[in-house]
């Protein structure tokens, strides 16, 4: 075993933010135990991607080459191709990101190997007989210390937990192309179509996010909202309660039960910080609470709170913006 193998996922050109966070992850254990570390990705790896890639200290970089290998959407086949990728490099370790994407094929891989997979992982090193592990469990509210009995550790790095960092010495990242042999029957799967949502911002990666719950009080009051994320080039989340209402779609859900988040920026707006939101934005690097109530919460846990009326105080902070960029 002299080998970790990670599954990177591009964003355009470059390497996601989460592949980042989970190449510095299983670096740790690869630089603890003197391993190499490979990357696969899908398709053809941009020069862009690469240049992250050797940043993060990577060895070898595949490129998994098939037909059947549609981006993000043949999760059994991208599956099939890591498993034959594996059984001829002899990994002792598998580490996809929590993604949903990424979870999803790392379910795959250990469902075609019978190894055990271990989610939402924070650390991990190899023990007696298998590896020791923390992993986030409940939303992110507890640390579980686990002991996996398996020969090959099969992980995934919990999201927004390790704060991506380049490598000390850039790594080789030598290109290989793999062209795996995959049998028609693993393409379940095919994207039909994708819509884009809020300007095509998405919630779990916006770097500012504007988030609203009861307080906003009917779907027509997160029009500011909108307005102050659209000015801030951020997305519009909201609690459960603004589901639940029928003032916004699932997918703008934060929390638990919706999109964990870790933006610049998160401001809170008439949400109380209910430990089932709470969960879903308490990795965002600043977190401002707007909020009537001073003992609420989100209040006493965020870095900034404005104590007041968010109906007064949205549109004065959408003004200000407006006047301070010279917006009409
Ligand atoms: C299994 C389970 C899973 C859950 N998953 C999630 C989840 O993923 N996400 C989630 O959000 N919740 C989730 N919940 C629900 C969660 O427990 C809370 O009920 C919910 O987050 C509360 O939403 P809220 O803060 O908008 O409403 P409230 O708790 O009612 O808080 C409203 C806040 O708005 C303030 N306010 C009122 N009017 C104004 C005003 N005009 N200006 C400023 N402030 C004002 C009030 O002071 C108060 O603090 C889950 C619950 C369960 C049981």
């Amino acid at each position: 075993m002299s080998l970790i193998l990670t599954l990177s996922e591009l964003d355009g050109d470059t390497l996601a933010r989460s592949s980042r966070e989970t190449l510095t992850f299983a670096r740790s254990l690869a630089d603890a135990h003197g391993w190499d570390l490979h990357a696969v990705a899908v398709g053809e790896i941009p020069d862009t991607a690469m240049a992250d890639l050797r940043a993060q200290g990577v060895a070898v970089a595949h490129a998994l080459l098939h037909d059947q290998l549609d981006g993000d959407a043949a999760p059994a086949a991208i599956a099939a191709a890591i498993n034959e990728l594996h059984d001829r490099l002899g990994a002792g370790a598998l580490v996809g990101s929590g993604t949903d994407h990424a979870a999803e094929v790392m379910a795959h891989v250990a469902a075609r190997t019978d190894l055990p997979l271990a989610s939402n992982c924070t650390e991990v090193a190899p023990a007696d007989g298998g590896w020791d592990l923390t992993r986030v469990r409940w939303g992110g509210v507890l640390l579980e210390d686990v002991h996996l009995e398996a020969d090959v550790a099969l992980l995934t790095a919990a999201p927004h937990q390790t704060a991506a960092a380049d490598a000390v010495s850039p790594g080789a990242a030598e290109l290989h192309s793999f062209k795996p042999e995959l049998d028609e029957s693993l393409h379940i799967t095919r994207v039909v179509e994708r819509a884009s949502r809020g300007g095509g911002i998405s919630l779990a990666t916006a770097p500012v996010v504007i988030s609203g719950g009861r307080g906003v009080g009917s779907a027509e009051g997160f029009g500011i909202l909108e307005e102050l994320a659209e000015l801030l080039g951020g997305a519009v989340g909201c609690s459960r309660v603004a589901t639940n209402n029928g003032w916004r779609s699932h997918n703008d859900q934060v929390g638990q039960t919706g999109t964990r988040v870790a933006p610049d920026l998160y401001v809170a707006c008439g949400i109380s910080g209910a430990t089932q939101h709470w969960v879903g934005c308490m990795s965002a690097k600043k977190i401002l609470a707007i909020n009537t109530d001073p003992e609420a919460p989100m209040v006493t846990r965020a870095h900034y709170a404005v104590i007041g009326d968010l109906h007064e105080l949205l549109p004065a902070l959408v003004t200000e913006v407006k006047n301070r960029r010279g917006v009409g």
